[in-house]
């Protein structure tokens, strides 16, 4: 298979943007599209911006910069997808609305073209089923900051191809990330292993092993981790820690994936970290 020339993009939010701004720098196109015009502007701004700082900060020419807008292109209208080589879905996460997108895309796109999504915690072998190209069908899923992320989880779906499977990790290296090969499983590697700990920090807290700043300090000095488990659970939403464990707890059947009590009462209780003011801390 030939090489990835041009990426389309669903969903120009958080990762979208991020995705776009990965490839234009890249020196591959990119196709960005979202539900109304506002939403792409915000996309675009912000990619702007992101390569503004990077200017400032002498990491990026203005030469540069440049060129890598004029590779970025923001749309409503999803007929622009159809030049892309490879489409990766980044909306929100919503199984009806990715079913309802991927099957969209799969009406409108030629048959050769791969599809990827970004999905954190729906299964790909599933997403690959709502479309007629299973084969041709894989997960990508990039980290939160997409331009200063190294590490993309390349998702295998049941189906999935070798030759797909071998272009997405190809363009991984071209964006300079580092790409690691996973089967389809909840929480694919990196969730899998992360939220439990968190979760397990919140048992430890919960029995008064230690003090929250403690158990952060010990696993930031312990582990050479950069944040504490806590601090960590702050920054990505009580909430969504929450939910991500009852996903396994389903899935797995397996009382190891029990969601901490205490982790349950402060979601009870509105604090959800950062995003409310107050988690585990008080911001
Ligand atoms: P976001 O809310 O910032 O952006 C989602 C965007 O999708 C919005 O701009 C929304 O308008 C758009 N959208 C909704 N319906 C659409 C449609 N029919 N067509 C086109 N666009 C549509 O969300 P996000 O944080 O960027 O997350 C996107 C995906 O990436 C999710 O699947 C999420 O699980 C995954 N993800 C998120 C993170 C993270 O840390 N934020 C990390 C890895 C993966």
């Amino acid at each position: 298979m030939s090489s990835i020339q041009t990426v389309g993009i669903v969903g120009a939010g958080t990762m979208g943007n991020g995705i776009a701004q990965a490839c234009a720098v890249s020196g591959i196109r990119a196709v960005m599209v979202d539900i109304s015009e506002a939403a792409v502007q915000k996309g675009l701004a912000a990619l702007q911006s992101s390569l503004e700082r990077l200017v400032k900060k002498d990491k990026l020419s203005a030469a540069d910069r440049d060129a890598a807008l004029a590779r970025v292109q923001g749309t409503t209208d999803y007929e622009a997808l159809k030049s892309a080589d490879l489409v990766i879905e980044a909306a929100t996460e919503n199984l009806e609305l990715k079913i309802k997108i991927l099957r969209q895309l799969d009406g409108l796109l030629p048959a050769e073209t791969l599809i990827a999504t970004n999905t954190s915690s729906i299964s790909i072998t599933q997403l690959a089923a709502v479309t007629a190209r299973a084969e041709r069908f894989i997960g990508m899923h990039f980290f939160n900051p997409v331009p200063l992320m190294a590490l993309v989880e390349v998702i295998r779906g049941l189906q999935t191809s070798d030759a797909t499977h071998d272009a997405v990790r190809e363009l991984a290296l071209r964006l300079g990330k580092t790409p690691v090969s996973v089967r389809n499983a909840p929480g694919f590697v990196v969730n899998r292993i992360l939220v439990p700990m968190i979760n397990e920090a919140f048992f430890v807290l919960a029995e008064g092993v230690a003090s929250a700043e403690d158990i952060d300090a010990g696993m930031k000095l312990g582990c050479n981790h950069p944040i504490g488990p806590l601090a960590l659970a702050d920054m990505i939403g009580l909430d969504t820690c929450l939910a991500i464990m009852n996903v396994y707890f389903d899935e797995f059947k397996d009382s190891k994936y029990r969601a901490s009590p205490l982790l349950k009462e402060m979601v009870a209780a509105g604090r959800l970290g950062r995003k409310s003011g107050h988690g585990v801390y008080a911001y």
